[in-house]
């Protein structure tokens, strides 16, 4: 094995820290997570990455989720490139979010109507202001471990009880805004019905990723969002499914589709625009016929339903459609899920849990962790991050490249080969017992 050739990208993060924040444009591209120098990457294709110091890569981070068809996927390629021809921002009415739109209205049934925007934070901040306004009500609340985006009202941390408002969880959210938000432990019914006891008359909404995929992959039970689901009835607040992450990864419908509920409005981002900024908020119409300019909930975008990012994501969710992807990816991901399965229990018996949901996979890795399904921050052990940050390492040396953090999930797209995932499952089994051997397990 090759010691990885990294002069290059040091060149160019040495310059970039100088002229951005740590030297990236989201934090976790600065390999904080792993330590080392960030691969810096200028080209992608197929399953690949390919970085400036003339090294390629198997890509199992894929832009952090949008190219389920892999990189420069030839249908997106040319409808991206008509696209330009005809002009790339209109600023006006035109025809291709509608095509867009009336594609998703028609296969989602939870979705009547839907606005378009730029990304998962934007429709996050939206959907949280429509909630508030269509119900009159201040308070949302949102689970420990759930990402939104980096919407002040969800950068917040748990108060110092149940019921207590939340606390800003980033310099720069001010506290008023913190105390927008409650803040639930996943995985618990029972304290999300007293919360709901104790303040529920106040509470617009509640949040919640269905398939949690932000900190680490932690699986909910269906009785869980079942519950969630019949609490917010009860209590009159609205459920906003945040299915940036799942929403046509695990099935066309995500989560919604999967566990049969129906949220009364749901966040997309990422797969919907295929690799190119789109998010979007949707739900029953009376709820978004309360959005400008049909009603009194303002929000707008300059670039909003830009049509070059429409025509990517026009033309992924066709070919979902058409293909429909998901018993491959399925399959994928169990084989492969078996084969990482294998290593484990040969390397690292016992302290290693696995999380998978469709395409999307993730390992905790820690003494006795095997037996304990992780569906809740607490149940993270505090080896992940120094084991996960030397194994990844090992599997870059090799070649094949996962989320700089051991907080991030893994995604297998349809541009996946067979000798890259086979290759992969070998050099797991290598680099888990290279890592195994330090001593990182703890226990
Ligand atoms: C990625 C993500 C977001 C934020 O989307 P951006 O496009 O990065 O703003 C919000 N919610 C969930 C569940 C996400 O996975």
């Amino acid at each position: 094995m090759n010691p990885l050739n990294r002069e290059t990208s040091e060149s160019y993060f040495e310059r970039a820290k100088k002229v951005s924040p740590g030297g990236v444009h989201s934090p976790v591209r600065a390999f904080r997570g792993v330590g080392g120098t960030p691969a810096f990457i200028i080209k992608a294709e197929g399953d690949r990455l390919y970085d400036v110091d003339g090294q390629s890569y198997v890509d199992f981070c894929m832009a952090w989720g949008p190219l389920l068809f892999g990189h420069q996927d030839a249908e997106t390629a040319d409808a991206v490139k008509r696209a330009v021809g005809r002009g790339w921002s209109y600023g006006t009415a035109e025809p291709y979010s509608l095509e867009l739109a009336e594609l998703i209205v028609s296969k989602l049934p939870w979705v009547e109507k839907l606005r378009f925007v730029n990304s998962g934070t934007e429709a996050v901040m939206s959907a949280l202001r429509l909630a508030r306004g269509a119900t009159g009500r201040p308070l949302v609340v949102k689970f420990d471990g759930c990402y939104h985006g980096h919407v002040d009202s969800m950068l917040v941390k748990a108060g110092s009880g149940l019921a207590e408002m939340a606390s800003p969880d980033s310099a720069g959210v001010s506290p008023q805004t913190a105390a927008e938000t409650l803040v639930a432990p996943l995985d618990d019914l029972s304290a999300l019905t007293r919360l709901f006891d104790e303040r529920g008359p106040e509470i617009a909404a509640v949040i919640v990723e269905p398939m949690p995929a932000n900190n680490g992959l932690l699986l909910q039970t269906p009785e869980f969002l079942k519950g969630m689901a019949a609490l917010c009835k009860k209590h009159g607040a609205l459920l906003i499914f945040d299915e940036v992450i799942s929403g046509f990864r695990v099935a066309f419908g995500g989560m919604a589709e999967k566990t049969g509920i129906r949220p009364d409005l749901v966040t997309y981002g990422k797969v919907i625009g295929g690799g190119f900024p789109v998010g979007a908020y949707g739900g029953r119409a009376e709820i978004m016929d309360l959005v400008a300019p049909s009603g009194p909930v303002y929000q707008a975008g300059t670039l909003s339903a830009n049509p070059v990012a429409m025509a990517a994501g026009l033309t992924t969710l066709r070919k979902l459609l058409r293909d429909d992807p998901y018993a491959v990816l399925e399959k994928r991901g169990e084989a492969l899920a078996r084969a990482l399965a294998a290593s484990n229990e040969r390397h690292a018996p016992g302290a290693v849990w696995n999380a998978r949901e469709g395409s999307v996979f993730w390992s905790a890795y820690g003494s006795g962790m095997s037996k304990r399904p992780v569906r809740a921050i607490p149940g993270i052990p505090a080896t992940q991050k120094p084991f996960y940050a030397s194994l990844f390492h090992s599997l870059l040396d090799r070649g094949y490249y996962l989320a700089p953090s051991g907080y991030e999930v893994g995604f297998l797209s349809m541009a996946h080969t067979d000798e890259s995932l086979h290759g992969f499952a070998a050099a797991y089994d290598l680099s888990l017992k290279e890592t195994a051997a330090k001593g990182l397990l703890g226990g």
